[in-house]
């Protein structure tokens, strides 16, 4: 049985999920982060380049079987846009991030994306697609959305899910059962 949970912190590019996993990662030390993009890139995960896009294609199954031990140990925030792949029976909270449509506008602006990446982005974050992937994915009791508009909202998103993490440290400690 897993001693620490596995988190998922997803949410529409620009929406704040890095800079939420390096936070959560700093209150809780015992956790590791991985942003999945950087571990594509780290163990050659990649299968092809969206030229339209300007983005790489990840293989969904190789990263599933290298990425399925670490979280059989537990403690991974994993930070990715796509949140539907993982296996349930791993996954104890998936924090899906939202941001006011003026604001990502000015955070994906500032990226020089590619004018249909951007739109894509933007019409993702208003038709709530990754929130419904959540959904329809997990048991809906473990999805739960956060603002990520300030930095009162990451300071305080960080918390409740620093005190997510030890109530479930506490419920799942066989030596209590
Ligand atoms: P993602 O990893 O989802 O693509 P980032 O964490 O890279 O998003 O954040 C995109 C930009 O928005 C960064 O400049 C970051 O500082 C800013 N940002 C994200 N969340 C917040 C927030 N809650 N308050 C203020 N700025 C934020």
């Amino acid at each position: 049985m897993r001693k620490l949970p596995n988190i998922i912190v997803t949410g529409t590019p620009g929406t704040g999920k890095s800079t939420h996993g390096e936070r959560l990662a700093e209150l809780m030390p015992k956790m590791t982060y991985v942003s999945i993009n950087e571990y594509i890139k780290d163990h050659s995960l990649q299968d092809g380049f969206d030229e339209e896009l300007q983005s790489t294609i990840a293989d969904e199954d190789k990263l599933i079987d290298l990425i399925t031990p670490d979280l059989e140990i537990g403690g991974r925030i994993l930070d990715w846009h796509v949140c539907d792949i993982f296996p349930e029976s791993l996954i104890d909270l998936v924090v899906v991030l939202r941001t006011s449509t003026t604001l990502l506008f000015d955070r994906l602006k500032g990226r020089n994306y590619p004018q249909k990446k951007f739109d894509d982005n933007m019409d993702s974050e208003i038709m709530e697609i990754i929130l419904s992937d959540a959904r329809e994915s997990y048991d809906p009791q473990i999805v739960i959305e956060l603002y990520s508009n300030d930095k009162d909202d990451l300071e305080s998103n960080c918390q409740r899910i620093e005190s997510w993490t030890k109530q479930w440290i506490i419920d799942n400690d066989e030596d209590t059962q």
